[in-house]
């Protein structure tokens, strides 16, 4: 099959600008010599883009560097504070939202609770915290990314099923942009989150990733050639209601034995309701994480059984994608090494050895504003590739 010769240039092109770009957030300042270096593109490309990008007000000269011999080479960086964006996310609990410059730096935090499974609920509380960034944000900003649970239609903005907001087909793009004039985009909180990690978390020298969210849910984002992917219906990464065990306990989308009913937070979070109480914190989570740094036997084991199934199903998924690089999000990674070691040693072992061994498994970078910080990367990317597009 031939693809269309305007799309296949048209999806070229965006992916030159992501490559230039994130060289020069990663190594600005930086030359236009070196940026042709580090992303193999030839120069009459790097210089078009970067053409494109400083028409656009994201990239910026600023002055000489050192010279090796010739002419001393211009310095090229992202001017971080000309713009602002919002990335929000939709969770379990709350709601929580940033403001951030084009570098991903935040400048403003906030956060509105959220009755559990009640979209109307979350909806309204989406709207107060939209208000709240963008008075914090001053001046307008770019637009907004919001990263949810679900199954979501990027393109579209509509969340096409979310189990534990009970939504479906909802224009959620739509309803935040008529609100606000701003461009708004949407995508699932596990592709958000891995968005996150290609763009902000300074994975240099990875082609692919794959970022595994667990929380109260358990979702996929999948990183290939420098795009996410999502596959032919968005739902690419969706492993939470795979089933791993006959007959195993309840999930919360009505079946038995899913991935995320023995490996999620909230499979955890049941197994040892009856022992949190005896350890400190505000939250379950936080009670669960005291007792599991106390050694607290009973929580320990939770833990460790929930990233063991973590594990045997990210076998099957290094087996499937063969890709190296993997790093696990999310609240559950407040459980920290001796979670990651147990997913990891279940992993290796379940994987086809001579994969499994060059396979890295790690936490991921950015910490507990993953998601948020998500959406604002799906912002930008999108803007930047509409801002192209004329
Ligand atoms: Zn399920």
């Amino acid at each position: 099959m031939r693809l269309p010769v305007k799309a296949t240039h048209q999806a070229t092109r965006e992916h030159n600008v992501r490559l230039v770009l994130r060289a020069i957030a990663d190594m600005g300042p930086i030359s236009r010599a070196d940026i042709a270096r580090r992303t193999s593109l030839t120069r009459t490309t790097v210089s078009d883009v970067v053409g494109q990008l400083s028409d656009a007000g994201l990239v910026m000269e600023i002055g000489r560097g050192p010279s090796s011999g010739g002419k001393a080479p211009i310095l090229l960086q992202i001017p971080r504070d000309a713009r602002q964006l919002i990335g929000l996310h939709i969770g379990d609990e709350q709601v929580r939202g940033v403001v951030v410059n084009l570098a991903g730096d935040i400048i403003h935090r906030a956060q509105h609770a959220v009755h559990g499974r009640d979209g109307a609920h979350a909806l309204s509380q989406l709207d107060a915290l939209v208000d709240e960034l963008m008075l914090a944000a001053g001046t307008p900003p770019v637009g907004i990314g919001i990263g949810t649970p679900g199954l979501v239609d990027t393109q579209a903005g509509v969340v096409r099923w979310a189990a534990s907001l009970d939504w479906r087909d909802l224009p959620l793009a739509t309803r935040v942009a008529d609100r606000t004039g701003l461009p708004v985009y949407v995508a699932n909180d596990s592709q958000a989150a891995a968005l996150a990690e290609w763009t902000y978390g300074r994975h240099v020298e990875a082609r692919a990733m794959v970022a595994i969210r667990v929380g109260i849910g358990i979702g996929a984002g999948i990183i290939i050639d420098d795009r996410l992917y999502q596959g032919d219906g968005f739902g690419a990464g969706e492993i939470g209601h795979t089933t791993v065990v006959d007959d195993g306990p309840p999930c919360r989308c009505g079946r038995l034995g899913c991935l995320e009913s023995v490996a999620s937070l909230r499979a955890v979070l049941e197994r040892v309701e009856g022992t949190l109480h005896r350890w400190p914190g505000t939250s379950e989570l936080e009670r669960a994480c005291a007792g599991f740094g106390a050694g607290d036997p009973a929580i320990r084991d939770a833990v460790l059984d929930a990233g063991r199934h973590l594990g045997r199903a990210l076998g099957g998924i290094i087996d499937t994608l063969d890709i190296r690089y993997i790093v696990l999000v999310g609240p559950m990674s407040l459980f920290g090494q001796p979670w990651l070691e147990a997913v990891r040693s279940t992993a290796r072992r379940s994987a086809l050895p001579l994969l499994a061994e060059g396979t890295i498994i790690e936490l991921g970078k950015l910490g507990p504003d993953v998601e948020e910080l998500g959406a604002a990367a799906l912002l930008m990317t999108a803007e930047i590739g509409l801002s192209q597009a004329a």
